[in-house]
């Protein structure tokens, strides 16, 4: 039976970033990689945006080059799923049957797209996006197909959205909220989105569900709404949410439920077990007291700190204020914080212009940052959401002086608590 003293399981975002973190905190032991997909570790948010669009190649999408392992001494196993713990001897089995030897063990097995369950979810032409895989089966035969229907108004959806209509697909967006970004954006830069997708001949179709899919010859051919509205399909992309893949540490006991639950050293309830990514549930100091999960890259990059960190006997708490982007046509858009539970959003500039932010605050305190196209914002606002500033909202919406200018209030707010 082979053994490492961290067998890390799963090769993207945060599995890739604990192997070259533990090295580069001079952990010495043996480090195995082990991930599903057949590749090596490679850029995720490019998938739904320059891989489908074309812009790169998949090559040019390694986290690292196949040397920058080996160098480092970390053991890759791709094309390897782990689908039982046993932690008590600390051991992983292998879909193909391995039995695999821990010391330690990182979780980083991020999540699984959800799918339709619907009637006709599972006609051919219907697809996920999360990795390369998916990506591959929805450009493959693209070039004869016309009508597009994409499921979900969140930023997957919406940059998938984004590729296809500038192929000179038809795209029409279904969303079962109200606007855009419901369950991420604030209103305003929802709205901007919305009306940067419909200039460039995006439709949308809001407050609906799907009722059924209907095909022809096994393919899907039509999307049936709610409202009984029939839109003309000829491949169906789904954007709906993700399942944390997190059943095998479940199984072995693990506390959890919509991820697996971690303290401030993404320790798991199991010993020796860490978890990290987008399958760690974890109280975040910028999201109140009750747990969440976070998909971005940056929390996997920063819990895959914590975790070697505290590995490397120098444990530090995970703190990290959450951040995010978003590329579609010409709009960036960097998110720090959590617009979640906000009582005031503060526009900063023209928000019908092609930059501007959007400051939110709770009780008079900043507590997230939406900037489009505006860098300068987001790189300057960041310590006033990291500080939780008291700011005036007379104060920030005034765009001629730099947030920069702003920022001894982080001390003051500092003091107060
Ligand atoms: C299309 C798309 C666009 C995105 N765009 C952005 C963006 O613009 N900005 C941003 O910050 N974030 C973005 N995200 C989110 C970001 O990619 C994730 O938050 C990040 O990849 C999380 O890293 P992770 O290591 O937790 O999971 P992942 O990167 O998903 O890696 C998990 C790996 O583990 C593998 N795995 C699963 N189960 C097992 C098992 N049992 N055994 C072995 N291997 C297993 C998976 O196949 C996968 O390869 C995007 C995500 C997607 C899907």
């Amino acid at each position: 039976m082979e053994h490492f003293d961290v067998l890390i399981v799963g090769a993207g975002h945060g599995g890739a970033q604990a192997a070259i973190q533990l090295r580069q905190e001079k952990f010495e032991g043996s480090i195995a990689l082990v991930g599903d997909e057949p590749w090596l570790p490679y850029d995720r948010p490019s998938m739904s945006k320059d891989y489908l669009s074309g812009a790169k190649t998949f090559d040019r999408l390694a986290l690292r080059s196949a040397t920058a392992w080996t160098e480092r001494d970390i053991l890759l196993r791709p094309g390897v799923r782990v689908v039982a713990v046993d932690p008590v001897e600390r051991r992983a089995t292998t879909d193909a049957g391995d039995v695999l030897s821990y010391g330690r063990m990182i979780w980083a097995a991020g999540a699984a797209p959800r799918g339709l369950t619907c009637a006709g979810c599972d006609l051919e032409g219907v697809h996920v996006l999360r990795g390369r895989e998916d990506v591959d089966g929805l450009l493959a035969g693209l070039d004869t197909v016309r009508d597009i229907v994409v499921i979900g108004g969140g930023y997957i959806g919406l940059e998938a959205a984004a590729a296809l209509i500038k192929m000179g697909k038809r795209v029409t967006v279904v969303e079962a909220r109200e606007r855009l970004l419901a369950r991420t954006s604030g209103e305003i830069v929802a709205r901007t989105f919305e009306t940067t997708h419909r200039s460039m001949g995006v439709n949308f179709r809001f407050s609906l569900s799907v009722a059924e899919l209907r095909g022809r010859d096994g393919r899907v051919s039509a999307v049936v709404l709610s409202n009984d509205e029939v839109l003309r399909a000829d491949r169906v992309v789904v954007g709906i949410g993700v399942t944390p893949a997190v059943q095998p540490l479940l199984d072995a006991g693990a506390d959890g439920d919509d991820g697996v639950l971690v303290d401030e050293f993404c320790r798991t309830s199991l010993d020796g077990v860490f978890a990290i990514g987008d399958c760690a549930r974890h109280v975040n100091p910028f999201a109140g007291v009750d747990p969440i999960r976070l998909e971005c890259v940056q929390n996997a990059h920063d819990q895959a700190q914590t975790a070697t960190r505290y590995i490397c006997g120098r444990p530090a708490p995970y703190v990290a204020a959450p951040w995010f982007w978003s590329n579609q046509y010409d709009l960036r858009l960097q998110s720090v914080g959590l617009a979640l539970g906000y009582d005031a959003a503060v526009v900063r500039g023209d928000a019908d212009s092609a930059s501007y932010s959007v400051v939110y605050l709770r009780k008079g305190r900043v507590i997230a940052l939406d900037c489009v196209n505006s860098v300068k914002d987001y790189v300057q606002g960041r310590a006033l959401v990291v500080g939780r500033a008291v700011i005036s909202e007379a104060a920030l919406a005034d765009a001629s002086t730099p947030l920069k200018a702003l920022q001894s209030a982080v001390a003051e707010a500092v003091i107060e608590g």
